[in-house]
């Protein structure tokens, strides 16, 4: 229970008021918790930024309520409006999509990331029940924005899409497309980019949904004996090769080792995971050309093509700001957040943090 009371120390109260549905739930990454505390930094929490920095934080309602205006309903817009609707301001809540999350609806597609959906469940709850208006499917324009005292843009990023020559060749999707179900990947797919999202991209490419959902198929792909019988409760090699249907190939541009970057607690889990079924890793590569025989690379200074079906764009993101500009030209107060005010080194522990402490200073 160490985790869920960082995630929410008012767990065992909330359960005994009959509001666990108010629980805000410790969705297991480990990002801020055991990763910080491995790279020697205080303890924190991404879904409650309070953890571990309590006195920074106030809970009196503002004396000065203003009329809010939040662009935006991923991580950073939710807590800013949950937040600041709370401390008493009258928000309202703006989101292009007939759904909240934003870039977090992607992120719950990958495999054991469905955890996220809690964190959606956990802000959606907090803005019913502080009073915050929300105007789903609505994409705010600068002319809605008139008459509030601030307005928050937190329109978050869309996929970067590299100047390559080919790249608008039919085999070329973006992980939007391909983890948000509106492009199936074929049987030989290249994942450009191999960072969070690329890895992120390439183990939901190879994985079967069971592996994650059905403990026995988890416990089978992984070699646990879930009776315990066996030493160990080892009942195979849990390294033991499994491919998928798909051949998938991971690219990046950087020399250093694909997935150096990944969470110091969980990266070498999700290594394995791509190891295990097939994946190749490939780092120092630089990108030439698409075309129908796919992707033209150079690898150790020799031209190579590798065969694509499906070229997957993870090279980065675009922060999304146009609105911001428009608004800002009418001298409106404009604050933004999250992926939208920096996409670089972007994810939903800074988004969120951001947001609830924007929420604090209005
Ligand atoms: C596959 C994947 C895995 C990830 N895994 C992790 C992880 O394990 N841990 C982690 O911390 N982070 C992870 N992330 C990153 C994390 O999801 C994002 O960093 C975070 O959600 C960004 O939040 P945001 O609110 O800034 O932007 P977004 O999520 O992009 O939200 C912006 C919202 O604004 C809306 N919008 C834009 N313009 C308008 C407008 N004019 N009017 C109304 N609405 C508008 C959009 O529709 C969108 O819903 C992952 C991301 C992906 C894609
Ligand atoms: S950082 Fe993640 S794993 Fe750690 S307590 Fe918070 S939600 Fe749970």
């Amino acid at each position: 229970m160490a985790r869920p009371f960082l995630a929410d120390p008012h767990f065992v109260k909330k359960t005994r008021e009959g509001r666990a549905d108010e629980i805000n739930t410790c969705i297991a990454c480990n990002q801020a918790c055991l990763d910080f505390i491995f790279s020697d930094r205080p303890v924190g929490c991404l879904v409650n930024p309070r953890a571990g920095r309590e006195t920074e934080f106030r809970d009196t309602p503002t004396d000065t309520p203003k009329k809010v205006a939040v662009v935006g309903g991923g991580a950073a817009g939710m807590a800013t409006a949950a937040e600041a609707a709370r401390l008493g301001h009258d928000v309202t809540l703006f989101e292009a999509q007939d759904k909240l999350g934003g870039q977090l609806n992607l992120a719950r597609a990958a495999p054991g990331k469905d955890e996220f959906d809690e964190t959606l469940r956990y802000y959606a709850g907090q803005m019913q029940k502080h009073g915050v208006t929300q105007r789903l499917g609505q994409r705010a324009e600068a002319s809605d924005l008139e008459g509030f005292d601030h307005v928050v843009i937190a329109t978050g990023v869309t996929p970067r899409i590299p100047d390559l020559p080919g790249i608008d060749h039919p085999s070329v999707a973006t992980y939007a497309e391909i983890l948000s179900g509106d492009r199936e990947a074929g049987d030989r797919v290249v994942v450009m980019g191999a960072g969070g999202i690329g890895h992120d991209v390439a183990e939901f490419l190879v994985t079967k949904p069971a592996e994650t959902a059905n403990s026995d198929v988890f416990c089978e792909t992984w070699g646990v004996d879930p009776e315990f019988v066996s030493s160990g409760a080892l009942a195979g090699d849990p390294l033991a090769p499994k491919p998928s249907r798909r051949k998938v190939v991971m690219l990046q541009r950087k020399t250093a080792k694909p997935g150096a970057g990944l969470g110091v607690s969980t990266g070498w889990i999700l290594r394995n995971a791509l190891r295990k079924h097939g994946v190749e890793a490939m780092g120092g590569v630089t990108y030439e050309h698409i075309d129908d025989a796919g992707l033209h690379i150079v690898a150790d200074g020799n031209p190579t093509v590798i065969a694509a079906d499906t070229i997957v764009l993870c090279t980065g993101q675009e922060p999304e700001r146009a609105l911001a500009k428009e608004v800002v030209a009418r001298g409106v107060l404009v604050t933004m957040i999250g992926g939208a005010k920096e996409a670089a080194e972007l994810d939903a522990l800074r988004a969120i943090d951001e947001g609830v402490r924007l929420a604090q200073d209005l």
